[in-house]
C-alpha cells in the first residue's frame, strides 16, 4: 500500500493525476502515446463507465475514496482503496524495476488494464515500462471461455487424475500461445497418444553399434527456427514427432539411436516435457468404495480384527469411516 500511495502521489505532483472528491484520477490526455498497445486512438475510445467527478470521461481511477462498509486504507486523499490497475505497476516497479523485459497476460487484459499500467508507470518513472508484451489466447470450453463465473471450470488436478503432465503440456503447447486453446476430450486423448509416442521413442531400448542412426543437428535447427518464430510451439512439437518417428525407424533397422534419443530428450526438456514413463494416477474413490464394502462383509461374518485393520489403514491415508444405521459412510479427512 505505501508503494501504491507513493506512485499516485508522484503522478499528482507531476500533473498527470488529480484529486477530486476523495478520488484520484489519471489524466489520459496528458499521456500522448496512450492507446499504443491496443492500437486505439484516444478520440475513438468510449469513456470508462465510472461514477465520480472527472475532468474528462476517459480518465481512469488511481485511488477511490472509501464507501461505507468497504475495506479502506489511509491516504493523503482520505480513506480509500487503490484503483484496479495501480497495484500491478507498484509490484513491478518495486520488485523488478522501471523497465520489464517481458510482461505477460491474457488477451482480455490488453485494454484497458495493460494500457493503463503503461500510462501510470511511464508517467511516474519517465522510463520505458515494458520491452515485449506477450498476450495469450483464452482457454475455451467449446464456444465459451472457461471461467469460474461460468461454472465450467476444469481444474488442473482433475485433468491430472486422468492424464499425465506431459500429455497436458502437449495439449497446451499444441496451440500457438496467441490463439485460443479449446478444451476437448478428443484433444486431450490426442495429446496422450502423442506423449506415449515420444516416451516410446526416447525410452525404448537402445542399440549400440551399426550406423549413426538419426543425427540430432538438423532437428535441433528446425526446432530452434520454430521457437524463434514467436514461440511457434505447434511447429516445434511437430519436429519432436518427426524425430521420434526417425528414431523408431532407425531402431527397427538395427542402428544406434543414442544421438537421436539424446536430442529428443534435450529438445523436449526445452518445452518442459519430462518424457518419463509411468501411468497417470487412477482416481482413488472406486478403490476406497471396494475396501469399505469388503470391511462391511468382514464385519457381517464377524471377522472384526480384519475389518478393524482395513479401517485403521484407511485412517492412515486420510479416509475417515463412519458406521451409521444405513451403512458405512466415508469421507476424506481434512489434513
Ligand atoms: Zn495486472
Amino acid at each position: 500500500m505505501p508503494h501504491i500511495i507513493a506512485i499516485v502521489q508522484g503522478l499528482v505532483n507531476k500533473g498527470f493525476a488529480y484529486e477530486s472528491e476523495g478520488d484520484v484520477y489519471f489524466r489520459v490526455r496528458r499521456f500522448p502515446t496512450y492507446g499504443r498497445l491496443s492500437k486505439r486512438s484516444v478520440d475513438d475510445m468510449s469513456p470508462f463507465a465510472e461514477e465520480g467527478a472527472k475532468e474528462d470521461a476517459l480518465d481512469f481511477t488511481l485511488w477511490k475514496g472509501a464507501k461505507p462498509m468497504e475495506p479502506s486504507w489511509e491516504s493523503p486523499w482520505g480513506p480509500g482503496r487503490p484503483g484496479w490497475h495501480i497495484e500491478c505497476s507498484a509490484m513491478s516497479l518495486n520488485y523488478i524495476g522501471e523497465t520489464l523485459d517481458i510482461h505477460g497476460g491474457g488477451q482480455d487484459l490488453v485494454f484497458p488494464h495493460h494500457e493503463n499500467e503503461i500510462a501510470q508507470s511511464e508517467c511516474f518513472t519517465g522510463a520505458l515500462f515494458v520491452r515485449y508484451w506477450l498476450h495469450n489466447g483464452m482457454l475455451q470450453m467449446g464456444q465459451e471461455k472457461m471461467s469460474k463465473s461460468l461454472g465450467n471450470l476444469l481444474t488442473v488436478p482433475e485433468v491430472l487424475d486422468r492424464y499425465s503432465a506431459d500429455a497436458m503440456r502437449i495439449f497446451v503447447l499444441g496451440s500457438h500461445y496467441r490463439s485460443p486453446l479449446t478444451y476437448s476430450l478428443d484433444a486431450l486423448e490426442a495429446a496422450r497418444r502423442g506423449a506415449e509416442r515420444l516416451v516410446g521413442a526416447a525410452r525404448g531400448g537402445a542399440r549400440v553399434g551399426r550406423g549413426r542412426g538419426v543425427p540430432g543437428d538438423p532437428f535441433r535447427q528446425r526446432f530452434m527456427n520454430a521457437m524463434d518464430d514467436d514461440f511457434n510451439t505447434p511447429q516445434a512439437l511437430a519436429v519432436l514427432f518427426d524425430l521420434a518417428r526417425d528414431i523408431n525407424r532407425t531402431r527397427d533397422e538395427g542402428q544406434d539411436t543414442e544421438e537421436g534419443r539424446g536430442t529428443l530428450l534435450e529438445l523436449s526438456g526445452v518445452m518442459g516435457l519430462t518424457l518419463e514413463e509411468g501411468r497417470p494416477s487412477l482416481p482413488a474413490e472406486p478403490f476406497i468404495e471396494a475396501l469399505v464394502h469388503l470391511r462391511q462383509d468382514l464385519r457381517e461374518s464377524k471377522q472384526f480384527s480384519l475389518a478393524d485393520q482395513i479401517r485403521s489403514r484407511l485412517t492412515d491415508i486420510g479416509v475417515a469411516l463412519e458406521d451409521t444405521p444405513q451403512g458405512t459412510e466415508w469421507r476424506y479427512r481434512r489434513q
